[in-house]
């Protein structure tokens, strides 16, 4: 606990100190699942359907150029110009039947206290208010000062657009994963916001590569340095809380290909030895939890790749599995 520090939902109502901003995108995605939590999928009283026969369902993003502020307009060009909405909306619309439209909206206008990337309970809209996307790069210029430049980001992607468009990515991935959960009525075995970060890390480590997941970590953990100690609110969240989310998103980088990321998240210090040797099986978990819940609601067009996907991500986590057994009892040894 930390008295000195005001608690993320006083600080989340709209100050403009720079704790307060902090907070603000500390309570990332919050208050949109909030709304989601007490209204749930079916709030709005209609059948979803059964999941049963194509979907026709499309994402688009729409950048709502006449209600964005100017101030807000640096952030909007940097994410637009990246094509990181585009590139993740054209994957789902390759990949995945959904039974309604998706629309992704970078707009002001938005419900009444939304000020972070949210998802509507029906999973059919997303808003990503310009403002949320002013503090993102606010975080990113910091880090870029601040930070030395992890091995894994190239110099010409070690700037402050380029870190807002990959983080960026990587939110815009963490929101999609609950589109998908409350479009298709995916079954979670757990927190939904834990999904939701799954997802971003499902595709971005796919389909990106690392970068995202670097960035994102990269401006989580300013964040939880912004936010201070732990709160009651923080810790009674239905996120995991923002430092946790940093070394989950390293994990299953780590984990997506030890031999080439070890030096760099490992060794250099970024994920710690304790947490690593669990890495690569909770990266094939991942990666075969994703594939088998899509399976069912893929698109004709993409069943073979995906079906192909899906054998090889279960092959990978029997191997994992058996890996992992095989090493536990020096991983114990060495507690
Ligand atoms: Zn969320």
């Amino acid at each position: 606990m930390s008295p000195g520090k005001e608690p993320a939902g006083v600080l989340s109502s709209g100050g403009r100190s720079t704790a307060a901003r902090a907070a603000a995108v500390g309570a990332l995605l919050a208050v949109g699942l909030a709304v989601a939590s007490w209204t749930g999928s079916d709030g709005t009283g209609k059948d979803e359907g059964d999941g049963s026969g194509e979907g026709s369902g499309k994402v688009t993003i729409v950048y709502g150029d006449g209600v964005i502020k100017p101030q807000d307009r640096p952030a909007v060009d940097a994410l637009r110009k990246s094509r990181a909405l585009e590139q993740l909306a054209d994957w789902v619309n390759t990949s995945v039947a959904l039974p309604h439209d998706l629309v992704v909206k970078v707009t002001d206008k938005v419900p009444p206290g939304v000020t972070d990337a949210v998802t509507q309970p029906d999973g059919r809209t997303i808003y990503i208010p310009p403002a949320f996307l002013t503090q993102v790069r606010d975080i990113a210029g910091e880090v870029v000062k601040t930070v030395k430049r992890p091995a894994l980001l190239p110099e010409d992607e070690y700037n402050v657009d380029d870190l807002t468009a990959l983080s960026t990515r990587f939110v815009f991935g963490h929101e999609m994963g609950h589109a998908l959960q409350r479009q298709l009525q995916l079954p979670n075995l757990g927190l939904e916001e834990d999904a939701a970060d799954g997802f971003a890390s499902f595709h971005t480590v796919n389909e990106a590569g690392p970068q995202p997941s670097l960035a994102a970590a990269l401006v989580f953990d300013a964040l939880a340095r912004k936010e201070g100690g732990l709160t009651l609110e923080g810790l009674s969240s239905d996120h995991p809380v923002t430092q946790q989310r940093v070394f989950n998103f390293l994990c299953y980088l780590d984990g997506s290909d030890p031999k080439r990321f070890d030096g760099s998240l490992v060794g250099a210090g970024y994920l710690p030895k304790s947490r690593a040797p669990l890495c690569p099986q909770a990266w094939a978990m991942l990666d075969h939890g994703w594939w088998t819940q899509l399976q069912p609601h893929f698109r004709e067009a993409f069943r073979k790749q995906g079906d192909k996907s899906r054998a090889e991500a279960r092959a990978r986590l029997i191997a994992e599995t058996k890996a992992f057994a095989e090493k536990l009892e020096e991983l114990r040894k060495n507690q």
